[in-house]
């Protein structure tokens, strides 16, 4: 359980609170994260590190000298927003580029992706490296689909440190892109582990059993096995990692024995022993090894083990000092130590499409109204269904899509309200929900919901002579178009798509044989159910639920669920002609 909490929804930002008034003399707070509470060095690439919380020390724990320059804190399990990660790299950005690295997951891709392109178009070089160190997420030969646990913090020490070395933005990335192809880990898990305010976990492992291949999200292990000794388990964990490890000249190996939330270090320090004596028998050489909570899952129960091969430039890095608040290693490094200026400056975030002022014509004003009683439908449906999305998400994903798309209508309204209020076109509008949702809710759903948004505004436009169904189908194709954009998803791959795609065609057909809207999109919304039921057939083929393909079919896609929700909710507050 985790049982320590005021109100579940600002746990992040609580916590976040406690953690920077302990260590002021190592972080600060910007918008979306934290930064080193010194300026980075002129001519220093800055290295950002982030995602969901519930991960400590991932990742604001590891923010400090030899290490990280920001990070970027999301909700818990939820990936930050693109504008949580562009305000922490702007502000972790000392002049010689930005490296934002993450774990391999779709949120994370999507929106730190976006941060990079909107510091590219600032002028700031910003470079991504997404970690894919899991073994059991993926096989081999997709060895990019992979997602990033403890390895994380391998990929992170080795940019970080070559960073402080006074590395060239080329080079950190290469070197962490090289770290990541030389790392590999397997985890196993014993209990799962319980979102704050929630009264049973988010997956559970029978008494005497253990899950392998889990993930650190709350995706259950891609197998069960009985719970073996320590030591059976240490050669398990050996075998797993070593099938895979690239080979190394000279056999040098770093090591990660990670707990995950509620594994003591006395029974880690049990495994290691063996973990220890198996590679020795197999001739590596161990480096620094670490043993302890490196990257964790809230409060689960168990353990990972990850290698990575070092060659030299590798070994340095990994043997590099460092001190973060949760990580400190070697002697106190010098020059910026002490003498760095502290740092004053606070970025502003704020919505790129903010700070626009058009007069709307009355039919694009008229058609605002409609999106903003759309969007209150919207978010009641939503939070009605909050639960029934959260219990789907949690079969073969991470169990946030409710509180997710809760978040994200919420944000949406509460930031349209002033505009429609003053009398704002529709492009205006969605613009403002778009970035409100894809900036609050976090997660893949966000990042896609708000761009979605975005497109179908601005395709409508705020001065339009007229709006004709004709216009509002083009804008959702235009909505659709930036969807597949950023989440790169066909049809079939058991997403959203295969709900909103439907939707569309459906729509197009009873518009173009002359139906009034109302009823057009009733009928469209109707057929939208029925292909999000029958995603149940399908298995996944991206997002945090395929690795975990097949307990997912028999059980519809949350996203594409809730899409036909929203498509219903919207018919109902549709004017009839
Ligand atoms: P996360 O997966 O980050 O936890 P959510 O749980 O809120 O985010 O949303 C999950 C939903 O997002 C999935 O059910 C699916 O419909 C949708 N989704 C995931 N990846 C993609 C993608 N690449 N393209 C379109 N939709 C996607
Ligand atoms: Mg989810």
């Amino acid at each position: 359980m985790t049982r320590l909490y005021d109100d579940p929804a600002t746990f992040m930002e609580d916590m976040l609170a406690g953690f920077l008034d302990l260590y002021p003399n190592h972080v600060a707070a910007v918008p979306g994260g934290v930064v080193r509470s010194t300026a980075t060095r002129a001519g220093k690439v800055g290295i950002v590190v982030g995602g969901g919380s519930g991960h400590y020390p991932a990742f604001c724990g590891v923010v400090g000298r030899g290490f990280a320059d920001g990070a970027v804190v999301g909700n818990i399990f939820t990936s930050p927003s693109a504008d949580d990660a562009y305000s922490v790299a702007k502000a972790a950005s000392g002049g010689a580029g930005v490296l934002i690295t993450a774990g391999n997951y779709a949120g994370d891709v999507m929106n730190f992706t976006q941060a990079q392109a909107r510091l590219l178009s600032e002028g700031i070089d910003a470079r991504v490296v997404f970690v894919t160190d899991d073994i059991a997420s993926a096989q081999p030969e997709e060895i990019e689909k992979r997602r990033g646990i403890a390895g994380d913090f391998v990929v992170f020490k080795v940019a970080g440190a070559a960073a402080e070395e006074g590395y060239s933005l080329d080079d950190v990335q290469r070197v962490a892109e090289h770290a990541n192809s030389c790392t590999r880990s397997l985890g196993v898990a014993f209990a799962g582990c319980t979102l704050p305010g929630a009264d049973h976990p988010l997956f559970t492992v029978p008494a005497g059993r253990m899950g392998v291949g889990m993930g650190i999200h709350g995706e259950p292990g891609i197998s069960e096995e009985d719970l073996p000794s320590a030591a059976d388990l240490a050669r398990q964990l050996v075998d797993g990692v070593l099938a895979e490890l690239p080979e190394v000249a000279g056999h040098r190996v770093g090591a990660i024995l990670n707990g995950l939330g509620s594994t003591k270090y006395e029974e880690l320090f049990v495994v290691w022993r063996s973990v220890s004596l198996l590679l020795a028998e197999r001739g590596f050489v161990v480096i620094e090894p670490e043993v302890g909570e490196l990257v964790t899952s809230l409060d689960m129960s168990g353990c990972s083990l990850t290698i990575v091969a070092l060659d030299d430039e590798l070994e340095r890095l990994w043997r590099a000092p460092a001190d973060t608040p949760a990580y400190r290693k070697g002697t106190a490094l010098d020059g910026e130590a002490a003498a760095g200026a502290r740092r004053m400056h606070v970025v502003k975030t704020g919505s790129a499409n903010s700070g626009t002022q058009v007069v709307a014509s009355p039919s694009s004003q008229a058609c605002a109204k409609r999106a903003f009683a759309a969007l209150n439908a919207m978010g009641t449906a939503i939070a009605n269904a909050e639960d029934e999305l959260g219990r789907m998400d949690a079969v073969a994903g991470d169990g946030d899509h409710g509180r997710g798309m809760v978040k994200g209508t919420a944000a949406a309204i509460e930031a349209s309200r002033g505009p429609v209020n003053q009398q704002c076109g529709v492009a205006t509008l969605l613009r403002t929900a778009g970035d409100a949702w894809a900036a609050k809710a976090g997660g893949t759903s966000g990042a896609l919901w708000g761009a979605a948004l975005s497109a179908v505004g601005t395709r409508l436009g705020d001065q339009p002579p007229t709006i004709t169904a004709t216009d509002l189908v083009s804008a959702l194709r235009a909505g659709l178009a930036a969807l597949q954009q950023l989440g790169k998803a066909n049809l079939g791959d058991k997403t959203m798509l295969d709900a909103l795609v439907p939707f569309i065609e459906a729509l197009q057909t009873e518009v173009d044989n002359g139906g009034e809207l109302a009823t057009s999109w009733e009928k469209a919304a109707k057929v939208a159910e029925t292909a999000a039921k029958e995603t149940s057939r399908l298995r996944p083929r991206v997002g945090r639920a395929r690795p975990l393909a097949e307990r997912s079919l028999g059980s519809p896609d949350p996203g594409a669920v809730s899409l036909a929700m929203i498509m219903t909710a919207i018919g109902e507050v549709l004017p009839s002609a």
